[in-house]
């Protein structure tokens, strides 16, 4: 096949995947992930309307074909064909003929941003709604015109869909990566998370023999995929300790990441170790709160992930947040190529973070025995602060079953790398073994 530069790739997807109308449940999901199985093998798991996940049921599938809105004279002056945002997600059927003072607060628009459409959704209450400009609720509409309105969609027993992809490394111990895929035409929030995530996806198949670790990469709608993924698979998420959930990142504005629900875990730290590395040192930081994503599902108390999110231009700050100007003039593929890399950094560090224990915790081994006295004594490693002997003699110390390397990298100011390097060493001769 002909080399596709990467960031071409994600153009090329960007623009593929953003007309597709998406919701919690339907067509377009499964659509959506059937096309990202072009870049990467997901396995496409469905899950049936009404079955229990602890304390939500997996909804109705929906389908919407049509939505309009018709004037006096018969003009659409409301078009779902034109941009799917006009109707409010999960709509339920409806036609009739009324004043707008019979369905006014069924008609959303944002005053403060009169050209943009808004999104709106209601998923758990069937209701329905459409979203128009400002602009064009001002011009098409007056109290004392009768209108046609129209929503040919239909609610039914079907199932969810999620996408999966499970990528196993040299140890079982796993990381989650998560997007989600419920939203229509928007695309920092949320086209950017679900490339990202197919394409550092792919990234870590192409590193496959690599991998110290294994990863669960899952593409769900937000909130009840994530509820009905746990549910299902209770037993092997509980053991998953830390985590990505990928979103909006594909703005024009400053990079900046949310913190896990634990300040103190390692994967700030190690997220705040890359921009530096990548030389972004004005990224925002956002400390945890239970708004946001999916991770207040995976680190719910019965989970516990700890998951992070770096963002560029974050959901909820930006002012095209849910709404039609969220689109391909405000996400290029160039910014989405910029996160890609910084989560890839991110991942293969999150990678070389083993768990090992000394085998010889009675003393210290006698280094040359073992051919691991650095020929060079005490120099310093490109790079760095420290020498081989420092960081191998640290690793000794306190490699002790509990503490990770990613911490022992942080005692003594080394590159995490350069840790795992020395550790890997130990591990072939012996000396230390994984827990
Ligand atoms: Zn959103």
């Amino acid at each position: 096949m002909e080399y596709v530069k990467l960031k071409e790739q994600l153009d090329i997807y960007l623009k593929k995947l953003f007309p597709i109308t998406r919701s919690i449940t339907g067509e377009g999901n499964r659509e959506t992930l059937r096309i990202l199985q072009e870049i990467i093998p997901l396995q496409i798991l469905e899950f049936p309307t009404g079955q229990k996940v602890f304390d939500w049921t997996v909804p109705k599938e929906w389908h919407i074909r049509d939505g309009w809105i018709k004037n006096s004279r018969g003009e659409k002056i409301v078009d779902f064909q034109k941009s799917n945002l006009h109707v409010v997600s999960y709509s339920k059927p409806i036609h009739f003929r009324g004043r707008l003072s019979e369905f006014r607060d069924k008609i959303h628009y944002l005053e403060h941003l009169p050209d943009a459409i808004p999104y709106r959704t209601s998923y758990y209450n069937e209701d329905w709604g459409f979203c128009i400009s400002y602009n064009d609720f001002q011009k098409y509409f007056s109290e004392n015109e009768e209108y046609e309105l129209y929503i040919d969609s239909e609610l039914f027993d079907g199932s969810l869909s999620i996408g999966e992809l499970r990528i196993s490394g040299k140890s079982e111990k796993e990381y989650l990566i998560s997007s989600y895929i419920c939203h229509p035409s928007m695309a920092n929030d949320s086209l950017s998370g679900v490339l990202v995530t197919a394409f550092l996806a792919k990234y870590l198949l192409e590193n496959r023999e690599k991998l110290e670790h294994s990863y669960r990469i899952l593409f769900v709608p937000e909130t009840i995929g994530a509820i009905t993924y746990l549910a299902n698979f209770q037993k092997e998420m509980e053991k998953i300790d830390n985590g990505l959930v990928i979103t909006t990142c594909g703005g024009t504005g400053k990079f900046g990441y949310k913190q896990s629900w634990e300040k103190d875990n390692f994967i700030n730290q190690l997220i705040e170790d890359t921009f530096r590395e990548s030389g972004i040192e004005d990224f925002l930081i956002y400390p945890f709160d239970v708004h946001g994503s999916d991770e207040r599902q995976y680190s719910s108390q019965g989970f516990r992930i700890n998951c992070a999110t770096i963002t560029k231009d974050k959901y909820y700050e930006y002012p095209y947040y849910h709404t039609s100007l969220d689109n391909l003039d405000f996400v290029l593929a160039e910014n989405l190529e910029k996160s890609l890399e910084l989560y890839k950094k991110v991942v293969m560090k999150m990678d070389k973070n083993i768990v090992y224990r000394n085998r010889y915790p009675y003393g210290e081994v006698m280094l040359s025995k073992h051919d691991l006295y650095p020929k060079t004594g005490g120099a310093i490693l490109p790079g760095s602060s420290v020498s081989a002997l420092e960081i191998i003699l640290n690793i000794l110390f306190y490699a002790d079953g509990e503490c990770d390397l990613f911490e022992i990298s942080k005692k003594i100011g080394a590159d995490i790398e350069l840790v795992y390097r020395e550790a890997k060493t130990l591990e072939e001769k012996g000396i230390l073994e994984r827990v």
